[in-house]
């Protein structure tokens, strides 16, 4: 059997070969929702990046150094790191040697999407699994765009944010707004 991970025997002598894995969103904010799925993720890896992408087709709401200090913030993994990336999520996979990406699966609507991404990335390099995990209950039908829309009514979004990342996450919601 070719193992791939673990402590292996090499003509080098022995070499530990860590299995990676990225978890990229645009967390445009961070919801407990995905930090729910990146603790659960970093248990089954021995080290996990949690990418911040630039999404062309939206216009975001918090910069990518916003988004990547939140995460930072709450992240409590040893064996995370945060990065970004302007590039395909599969290219900062291969250049850091993960064999997997992480998504979370909500609900119908997001398996059409994610159906579509994982034959997407998989046409692009086929040696890189996708692996979907479900969310927690309470967090099947959160969403960032929910979050904006709860702000936008002054609505309380306590249950579904950090709480240190709260008052940041209203301010930046308002200030795009204004701009808008
Ligand atoms: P959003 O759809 O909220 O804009 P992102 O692009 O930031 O989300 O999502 C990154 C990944 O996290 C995707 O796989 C998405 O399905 C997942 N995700 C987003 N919100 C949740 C949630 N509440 N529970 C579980 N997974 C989630």
């Amino acid at each position: 059997m070719i193992r791939d991970y673990g402590i292996i025997n090499t003509k080098r002598g022995y070499e530990i070969i860590m299995r990676k894995a990225v978890y990229a969103g645009s967390f445009d904010p961070l919801s407990n929702g995905h930090i729910d799925i990146m603790e659960r993720a970093a248990k089954l890896v021995d080290k996990l990046y949690v990418l911040v992408t630039v999404n062309i087709d939206k216009h975001s709401t918090f910069t990518i150094e916003e988004r990547v200090n939140m995460i930072k913030k709450v992240v409590k993994a040893d064996n995370i790191e945060v990065a970004w990336t302007d590039d395909l999520v599969v290219k900062f996979a291969e250049e850091q040697g993960a064999t997997a990406l992480i998504r979370g699966l909500r609900n119908i609507k997001d398996f059409e999407s994610e159906i579509a991404l994982y034959h997407f990335n998989r046409n692009i390099d086929n040696k890189i699994e996708t692996i979907v995990l479900f969310p927690t209950y309470l967090y099947t039908y959160l969403s960032s765009s929910a979050i904006r829309e709860l702000v936008y009514y002054n609505q309380d979004i306590t249950p579904y944010v950090p709480d240190i990342l709260k008052d940041e996450i209203i301010k930046g919601i308002k200030r795009s707004l204004k701009k808008a």
